[in-house]
């Protein structure tokens, strides 16, 4: 064998040899790399990035499930209002969902609260144990859907009004109340108790809120409430703007705006 035939086979041999090493350590890496990449999205996104996005859109999702619950609109049976905003004097109000039907005028309130929420039907504020160990107060959501329940009570006068808070996350057992309702047990509570309403009547009180419907989105609401306070805080009429002035009552003093009898607002306080 000649000396030049004996080097080509140790190169060859060499060469041979370096592939398999190089495949064998690519192929090591590239698994090393899956692992890896199988393994982040679990330890790299911390908990408070996941949950997020989650509660941003948790409330929207949380009415749509509600939404969905109700169903539409069906003339003569059921009326259904969802996002409805309309003004009471000077102030928007934006009701999650209001259901009319012959059972009553039915308010709704929703709450997609993870975790755990106790509370009582007297206490201002309820105690929302989260799921990530962490504990915030929230305002009474009874109280809270009360109020809206009033205002639609003074639009629609006379009509017998159901207030109800509806959990879409079916964590309420220990709030003891029938104005909070699972959103499991909602399609049983519309459709329970006495026939208060003719079709006549559903259509009439159908017919109020279509009127008074303001069309706001939530944008909107947020924005002429921070209107009216800044008005307010600054001592002008939201409802014209002319200047409130400090005017004598009979029993109390209260603001009342410079263009009057034109303007009639009134206000008690300014804050
Ligand atoms: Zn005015």
């Amino acid at each position: 064998m000649s000396i030049l035939k004996i080097i080509l086979i140790v190169t060859a041999a060499i060469l041979c040899a370096g592939a398999l090493i190089a495949t064998i350590v690519y192929c090591v890496l590239r698994s090393a790399r899956k692992n890896r990449a199988n393994e982040s999205p679990k330890r790299n996104i911390p908990d408070e990035r996941k949950e997020n996005p989650a509660a941003n859109l948790a409330g929207k999702e949380g009415e749509q499930a509600v939404q969905w619950c109700i169903g539409k609109t069906v003339v003569g049976k059921q009326y259904v209002f969802n996002n409805y905003t309309f003004f009471a004097g000077v102030y928007s109000n934006e009701i999650d969902h209001i259901v009319v039907n012959k059972h009553g005028v039915f308010v709704l309130e929703t709450k997609t609260l993870g975790g755990t929420v106790t509370g009582t039907e007297e206490d201002e504020f309820w105690q929302h144990d989260k799921t990530n160990g962490q504990t915030e107060m929230l305002t009474n959501p009874i109280k809270q859907n009360a109020t809206h329940a009033e205002i639609v009570g003074k639009l629609l006068d006379g009509a017998p009004i159901i207030p109800l808070v509806v959990f879409v996350k079916n964590n309420c057992p220990q709030i003891n109340s029938d104005k909070i309702v699972p959103l499991s047990d909602l399609s049983r509570k519309l459709n329970y108790g006495n026939d208060l309403l003719d079709s006549a009547q559903m259509a009439q009180f159908a017919k109020i809120l279509e009127e008074n419907d303001a069309h706001l989105t939530t944008e909107q609401h947020l924005a002429n409430i921070r209107r009216v306070n800044d008005c307010l805080k600054n001592g002008i009429c939201p409802a014209c703007g002319g200047k409130l002035v400090l005017r004598q009552g009979k029993t109390d003093d209260y603001y009342g705006c410079s263009n009057y009898p034109k303007c009639t607002f009134t206000r008690k306080n300014l804050d």
